[in-house]
């Protein structure tokens, strides 16, 4: 099999499935990207994903110098503040807002309306970004301050799972409930600059409960193209 066809076959597996589990809410999927080619990232695409998510802008700058047509590009990775041009110039979204100072500078520096969304680190491990649980509606209360940005939603990395045991899943269930949770509240303030539409929550290993709890995008690599390298030199 190409991996063309294993690509599409793979996406369609991953859309059946989550029809079933999403039981009529709409659910994107967005393809993540990092470390795969352009050309791998366009077999999604023809197999109709809603999205291509980046992580690391150097390489999708490159990437995408060209972009696809009527296919949104999210940035999810770490946005340093020397890179915050290139992100603005690429990204239809970037989802990866995780300071004020990166809000900031993203709002001084982009000179039309920029979907953004809010970076939580729900379960507050030292090894991710992202704001923790109650920084959250601070901060977006003080958005309105903002411009140029446009809230559209929060986006969370759960924490990897390693054992594959139940109570380990529990744990997992728990922030993604956690999530949810801090989402709607959030949501229910009404705010104009933040209407926060979308929860992005759920990558390879824990897709399927992130639907099951309420997630609105999920953010999926390996799922659809195999293990990555990520040992590639950098
Ligand atoms: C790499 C990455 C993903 C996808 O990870 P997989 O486990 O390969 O599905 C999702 N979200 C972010 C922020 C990532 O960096």
């Amino acid at each position: 099999m190409s991996k063309r066809e294993l690509v599409h076959d793979r996406v369609a597996a991953i859309k059946e499935r989550l029809s079933v589990l999403a039981a009529g809410r709409s659910v994107k999927l967005m393809a993540v990207t990092k470390f795969r080619t352009r050309e791998e990232a366009v077999y999604a695409v023809e197999a109709g994903v809603d999205a291509i998510g980046e992580n690391r802008i150097q390489e999708a700058v490159v990437k995408w110098k060209d972009k696809l047509p009527g296919i949104p590009l999210h940035g999810i990775g770490h946005v340093q503040t020397n890179k915050v041009k290139y992100a603005i110039n690429l990204f239809d979204s970037i989802d990866s807002v995780d300071s004020e100072r990166v809000a900031g500078v993203l709002d001084r520096s982009a000179s039309k309306r920029m979907a953004v969304m809010v970076e939580v680190n729900i379960a507050d491990e030292d090894s991710k970004f992202g704001l923790k649980a109650d920084e959250v509606r601070p901060f977006l209360a003080q958005a309105e301050r903002w411009r140029k940005l446009v809230v559209t939603g929060l986006m969370t990395v759960l924490p990897a799972r390693q054992e594959n045991s139940v109570e380990e899943g529990r744990r997992i269930r728990q922030h993604m409930q956690e999530m949810v949770d801090l989402w709607r509240m959030c949501r229910s303030e009404g705010w104009p600059w933040a209407p926060l539409n979308e929860l992005s929550m759920g990558m390879s290993g824990d897709w399927e409960w992130a639907v099951e709890a309420g997630s609105t995008v999920i953010r999926l690599g390996t799922q659809i193209f195999g293990p990555r390298e990520d040992a590639l030199p950098r």
